[in-house]
C-alpha cells in the first residue's frame, strides 16, 4: 500500500468530471486501499479519486471511531431523501476551512464493489453528509462552491498565505 498526493484547492484538475469505471481488475482495489490509507493518514473521514488525481468514479469514507468501518463506493449513485440540514464541513483539498452547508439528512445509494457487484445503502447523519460531499468531488464540484462569492474569496485569500507560509 501507498500514500497518495492529495490536490489542493484551487488546484484546476479538481473541477474534473470522473468516469465511470466499467472493468474491475485488481488496480481497483489496490486504489480503493491506497485511499483509505491516505484518508487515514490524513487524517480524514472520506476520499474522493479525483482528489489523489485519479479522475474515476470511486470514493472511500469511514466516519467510526476507530477507524474500522470503511466503505468503497463505485460509481455512487444518490437518492436524497428528506430535509436539508446545515452541517460543518471540512475537506482534504481546502486544508483548515470549515464551513456550515446544507444536505441531504438521509440517502440511499446505489453503488458497486471493488469486485463490481452492485449493493444498495442506507445513510443518515455524518455518513449521509460525507458521501454526498465526495460524490461532489467526482463531479468537480468542491463544498466551498455552496457559499457566498465573499466568504469564497476570503477563503481563496487564507489558503494563498497559508501555502505561501508553508
Ligand atoms: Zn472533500
Amino acid at each position: 500500500m501507498s500514500l497518495l498526493h492529495i490536490l489542493h484547492h484551487p488546484d484546476p484538475r479538481l473541477r474534473t468530471k470522473a468516469a465511470p469505471i466499467v472493468e474491475f481488475p485488481s488496480a481497483v482495489a489496490t486504489l480503493a486501499e491506497d485511499m483509505l490509507e491516505t484518508m487515514y493518514a490524513a487524517p480524514g473521514i472520506g476520499l474522493a479519486a479525483t482528489q489523489v488525481n485519479v479522475h474515476q468514479r470511486l470514493i472511500v469514507v469511514d466516519v467510526s471511531e476507530g477507524n474500522n468501518e470503511p466503505h468503497v463506493l463505485i460509481n455512487p449513485k444518490l437518492t436524497l431523501i428528506g430535509e436539508n440540514i446545515p452541517w460543518e464541513e471540512g475537506c482534504l483539498s481546502v486544508p483548515g476551512i470549515y464551513e456550515t452547508v446544507q444536505r441531504s439528512e438521509h440517502i440511499e445509494v446505489l453503488a458497486q464493489s471493488v469486485t463490481g457487484d452492485e449493493f444498495t445503502m442506507q445513510a443518515s447523519g455524518l455518513l449521509a453528509i460525507c458521501i454526498q460531499h465526495e460524490c461532489d468531488h467526482l463531479d468537480g464540484k468542491l463544498f466551498v462552491d455552496y457559499l457566498s462569492s465573499l466568504k469564497r474569496s476570503r477563503i481563496n485569500k487564507k489558503l494563498k498565505k497559508n501555502k505561501e507560509q508553508a
